[in-house]
């Protein structure tokens, strides 16, 4: 584990400036282990039990970094600034904003997606994720405007489906049918809006979409819409 200066820990984890947290420290509002730690230039070792062990203000202390959640996404917020609404990090703790690193989200989902949306502060961690030879299923559950032909499967799996104003051809898709207008994909890949444009590509139209799963690792059924999980070591390695 990284050993850092605690006021350099603290001020990284949003808890304030370094002269706030060396206030925080001299006041010994600042304990780890039950003993209040009065200097604010000690380093520490920053291991995840961190947060059982320390105490601000009598309030545990935030997850150190090496932070990696789930969370489901609700309709209407968006991942990225470039689109116009709320983010989804206004959905996490207001001082996990301030966090240095930031937490990210691990690929995005459209703002009308809703699902599973994991995010780290881990950037090492991301890349693993969204690398293409980790090759990271994600599942979709999918809505259409008009009924299944029973061809798109065959036309899915076959890798020869072009995107428009695309020059490869998409990775074969696996595709369930669910009822006349639903179904299940599991991407291997991630275009931009692909489940969308891959309906539109074969003449129908998505009306709602959910990810329910990526990798191994599947959105618990009593994770609210909106609400979120901190992973553990044993989650994180379902995903691959
Ligand atoms: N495909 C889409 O079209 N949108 C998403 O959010 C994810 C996959």
């Amino acid at each position: 584990a990284a050993n850092l200066r605690l006021d350099r820990l603290l001020a990284n984890m949003g808890y304030g400036s370094r002269r706030e947290i060396a206030l925080l420290t001299r006041a010994g509002l600042v304990v780890l282990d039950g003993v209040p730690l009065r200097d604010a230039d000690q380093r520490i070792p920053v291991t995840p039990d961190l947060a059982q062990r320390m105490l601000i203000d009598g309030e545990p202390l935030d997850p150190p970094p090496g932070l990696t959640l789930m969370l489901h996404k609700p309709l209407g917020v968006t991942c990225s600034h470039k689109e116009v609404g709320p983010l989804v990090y206004g959905l996490l703790p207001e001082r996990w904003r301030r966090r240095d690193p930031a937490l990210s989200t691990v690929g995005r989902l459209d703002k009308e997606t809703s699902g599973l949306l994991l995010l780290t502060d881990d950037g090492a961690l991301l890349h693993r994720i969204i690398a293409p030879k980790a090759n990271v299923a994600k599942r979709y559950r999918v809505t259409l405007d008009r009924p299944l032909t029973g061809g798109e499967a065959a036309i899915f799996a076959a890798g020869t489906l072009m995107l428009e104003g695309e020059e490869k051809p998409l990775l074969p898709v696996d595709f369930e049918a669910e009822g006349e207008t639903g179904a299940v994909v599991t991407l291997h890949e991630g275009r931009y809006h692909q489940v969308r444009r891959m309906f539109a590509a074969i003449g129908n139209h998505v009306t709602a979409l959910h990810r329910d799963r990526v990798g191994g690792l599947d959105l618990p059924a009593d994770l609210e819409p909106g609400a979120y999980r901190i992973l553990d070591e044993a989650d994180i390695a379902a995903v691959f």
